[in-house]
């Protein structure tokens, strides 16, 4: 038995070992996902059906691709002479349309896992919200829901599939519904599938224009023309003819395209309906040949903060599809899809072994490199190309400023920020507005630009006319924990560390009238500091404030505010405790001072609105609730 598969990869082995030898069919149930989505789909009433022949034949051509990638270990596998190719045949008599393709094709495992199931990550999320939304069914057609998108048109589908290399041919059948048959093919059957996947769509009535070859090649041209295989439509008279011009696009020269050969060849790489925001298209020569095709997406798809961010670039090595899984680019860009083609890498190379390859370090620096320069000039030349990429993507290329030390300063030219002078504000712009004495960039962070807006912090700020970062995005709490400077200036958050105004003119004198509330700093200070014990790290008065009595900051060597926040959520770690800041000017303040009856509750309500106007909860909700209204009605009394 075991010389009979020397050669085979070990999964094929693994497959045919395992094999059952049932004949009669067996009916198995939907994953509760796939059914829901084929709900959804059956009552749709999206009308974009064509899609279904783009999802096949996109299937097909990834079953060609892993066909000639197995192939190069196994040659055993396409020993036939048979080149991979895909077939689409109509029979008006049987009222079918077939998707045939000599691909890798299915053992009978893989036909149950691949048909019934849906792999990809945030499908769940994904499908909870098709359901949710109004428009779910233009929301198929957004994401494309691959293979099941068929059963928008046919009442049953029957798949019909020879894993390449084996004796055994299954078949899996199903009319949507709660679930799927699966069993042996007949003699017949077998005889007619000899490497690949046969895939029948029994049409439904209205789908009947399917049918007509005109409509098939309309399709095939629309969505599928620069498939790399050879795309044949069978007529019911005549011969078969190719209807797709099969030429890798990316190998061909700039001057010989037009915008929609990118936009389709990008549709068909990402599997996208938009447009691309962005396209690069080069040659590298020299030290390694190259050829390179990415593209931006203008949406979000809904798998971007998956956690284990892994890019889609597809990797060929002369032609020969190898992996889309080689992290080609940075996992900050992880949003880039298309195609890199390398002249120089062995065409044998494992998956296992694309990690630590010389050749490919190369080219991923160099190419990561040529995107971003490219997405700056784009920032530049088309600012509104520009800004639908960084709404759907910036908070993912700001993981770099993290991670990407290297290209730490150019990730941050690149970024855009609201900040208190506007929207889309680049630290260049904001370097250039710098206030006289202004030495450094001041951000903040927190969970809208509306309660940032509203932050006490920002108030000695304003008065200065001192430009600020709002920062909303969770990532922002991330990488400002790194240490920063643009252009020689560094990056300081105003709820953090000492912040020193002192230099910087107001912009208008009186906004800060020196006027004292008349109590003594450290008496004050050490009224509350007894108060309140351990609950903070230290008080001190402010130079933040000019109208709110108290703001919470962090130590200069301690977490920001917000990254410590979300630390503790997922305690991740130990939370150090702020720093408050009290208004010397402020009359509550000077009330403290002058009243010792009051001056722990007012202590504990100077900590408690602190944290309210950080968006957090006082530590005990109730005692501040009623702490408040003793001194209310206190004030009330005394009238
Ligand atoms: P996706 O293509 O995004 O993985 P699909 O729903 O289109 O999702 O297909 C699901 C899986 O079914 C594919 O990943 C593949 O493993 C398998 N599959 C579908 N069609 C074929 C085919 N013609 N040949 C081989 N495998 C196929
Ligand atoms: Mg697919």
């Amino acid at each position: 038995m075991a010389a009979l598969y020397q050669g085979f990869p070990p999964s094929l082995v693994y497959c045919e070992t395992r094999m059952t030898t049932t004949t009669v069919p067996e009916s198995q149930p939907f994953q509760a996902e796939v059914a829901e989505l084929l709900n959804l789909m059956v009552h749709s009433v999206y009308s974009e059906t064509d899609i279904f022949l783009r999802e096949l034949i996109s299937n097909a051509s990834d079953a060609c691709d892993k066909l000639r990638y197995e192939a190069i270990s196994a040659p055993d596998l396409i020993a036939d002479g048979a080149p991979p190719r895909i077939r689409i045949a109509p029979d008006k008599k049987a009222n079918t349309l077939s998707v045939v393709d000599s691909g890798i094709g299915m053992d009978r495992q893989e036909l149950v896992d691949n048909l019934g199931t849906i792999a990809r990550s945030g499908t769940k999320s994904f499908i909870s919200r098709l359901t949710e939304a109004k428009d779910g069914a233009n929301l198929i057609g957004q994401f494309g829901v691959g293979f099941y998108a068929a059963f928008m048109v046919a009442e049953r589908i029957v798949v019909t599939s020879r894993r390449a290399g084996s004796d055994q041919v299954f078949v899996w059948s199903s009319s949507g519904g709660s679930g799927f048959e699966i069993a042996p093919a007949s003699d017949e059957d077998a005889q007619r599938v000899t490497r690949g996947t046969e895939i029948v769509l029994h049409l439904k009535k209205e789908a009947a224009k399917y049918l007509e070859t005109y409509e098939i090649e309309r399709i095939v041209r629309a969505y599928s023309d620069n498939i790399q295989f050879p795309i044949e439509l069978v007529p019911e008279e005549g011969e078969p003819r190719q209807i797709n011009s099969a030429s890798a696009l990316w190998q061909r020269p700039r001057s010989e395209l037009t915008p929609e050969d990118y936009k389709q060849a990008y549709q068909q790489v990402a599997g996208a309906f938009d447009e691309p925001a962005m396209t690069l298209h080069y040659r590298a020569e020299g030290r390694q040949s190259y050829a390179v095709m990415l593209f931006a997406p203008s949406t979000k798809p809904f798998d971007l903060f998956d956690q284990a961010r892994k890019g889609k670039v597809k990797l060929y090595v002369r032609r020969v599809f190898i992996a889309d899984d080689a992290d080609v680019l940075p996992a900050y860009l992880r949003f880039i899809r298309g195609v890199i083609d390398s002249e120089d890498l062995p065409l044998n190379i494992s998956r296992e072994m694309l990690q630590n390859n010389p050749q490919l370090t190369q080219i991923r620096k160099a190419v990561t490199g040529r995107v971003i320069s490219e997405l700056e000039s784009l920032g530049e030349k088309e600012p509104e190309a520009f800004a639908k990429i960084w709404d759907a993507f910036g908070p993912v290329i700001k993981e770099g400023i993290w991670e990407d030390f290297e290209r730490r300063e150019k990730l941050l030219g690149l970024s855009r920020f609201t900040t208190t002078k506007g929207e889309k504000r680049t630290l260049k712009q904001y370097v250039d507005d710098l206030r006289p004495n202004q030495t450094d960039i001041y951000y903040l962070t927190g969970e809208s630009v509306e309660r940032l807006k509203s932050n006490p912090k920002l108030e000695s700020a304003t008065a200065r006319g001192i430009e600020v970062l709002l920062l909303t995005d969770p990532v922002d709490a991330f990488w400002t924990s790194a240490p920063l400077d643009f252009g020689g200036k560094p990056l300081k958050s105003l709820s953090q560390g000492d912040i020193d105004f002192a230099l910087i003119p107001l912009l208008e004198e009186k906004t800060e009238d020196k006027a004292e509330s008349g109590a003594d700093e450290a008496t004050t200070i050490a009224l509350i500091k007894d108060a309140l014990g351990e609950r903070v790290s230290d008080v001190r008065a402010s130079q933040r404030l000019t109208s709110s009595a108290s703001c919470l900051v962090a130590g200069g060597g301690a977490h920001d505010r917000m990254l410590e926040r979300l630390l503790a959520m997922q305690n991740k770690a130990p939370t150090t405790k702020p720093i408050l800041e009290i208004n010397m000017r402020h009359p509550l303040v000077a009330a403290l001072a002058g009243d010792k009856d009051v001056a722990e509750d007012l202590s504990f309500l100077l900590l408690e609105q602190a944290q309210i106007l950080d968006g957090e909860l006082p530590e005990d909700p109730a005692a501040f609730a009623n702490r408040l209204n003793q001194l209310v009605l206190r004030g009330v009394m005394k009238q």
